[in-house]
């Protein structure tokens, strides 16, 4: 199973949301220092229990694509891809119809070579699929539930709003996957990366 996926044992939990002290943001009424990340954004609590239970296709686990994506660990195995490559790593994602644009923004981790070629014929979202090498994917912003700062409610609407670490707005947001900029772009067919690999 590929190592974002979420197993159906493992429920995103959400304590009772209160406004920050500082009054700019939101917070948890329990709140733990593991709750935010490095930049004090609030992140969705979820247990953990891979392996367990079925696993929910296309779900992804929140602290795991978190690490996948902050470390650039291949979303399929869990393997260091900086290590394999350290000057490039290779993104699969959803067909837009169009290739990877330069700052693409993408909450997809990498995937290793081998891994790419079983992703895009297994995962039904990537059988139709953009893929690029990447010199610098850049650590964006995160995508999650957007906050009203009044009512301390969530913002109606289905989609994980994304909002860069740039953005105050990213205080009311409850985070739910790491977003990341995707530069120095070359868009490559899935389908030539054998020879490629080999090449190098
Ligand atoms: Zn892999």
């Amino acid at each position: 199973m590929p190592y974002v996926t979420a197993w159906s044992t493992e429920r995103h939990r959400i304590p009772a949301v209160v406004r920050h002290p500082s009054g700019k943001g939101i917070g948890f009424s329990d709140e733990m220092p593991y709750d935010r990340d490095a930049d004090g954004v609030l992140w969705v609590r979820q247990t953990i229990g891979a392996g367990t239970g079925r696993a929910l296709f296309p779900t992804v686990h929140s602290l795991r694509q978190r690490r996948a994506v902050s470390r650039l660990l291949c979303q399929v195995c869990g393997a260091d891809t900086l290590e394999q490559d350290p000057e490039r790593q290779l993104f699969v994602l959803k067909d837009v119809g169009r290739p990877v644009g330069e700052g693409e923004l993408t909450t997809a981790a990498p995937v290793c070579p081998p891994c790419a070629l079983i992703a895009v014929k297994h995962c039904p979202h990537l059988l139709k699929h953009a893929a690029a090498w990447v010199e610098r994917p850049m650590s964006w912003g995160v995508a999650g539930i957007l906050y009203d700062q009044r009512t301390l409610l969530p913002l109606p609407g289905d989609d994980l709003i994304k909002v860069s670490y740039d953005d105050p707005a990213v205080r009311w947001v409850l985070a739910t996957r790491l977003v990341l900029s995707l530069r120095g772009c070359s868009p490559v067919n899935v389908s030539d990366i054998r020879t490629t690999v080999v090449a190098r």
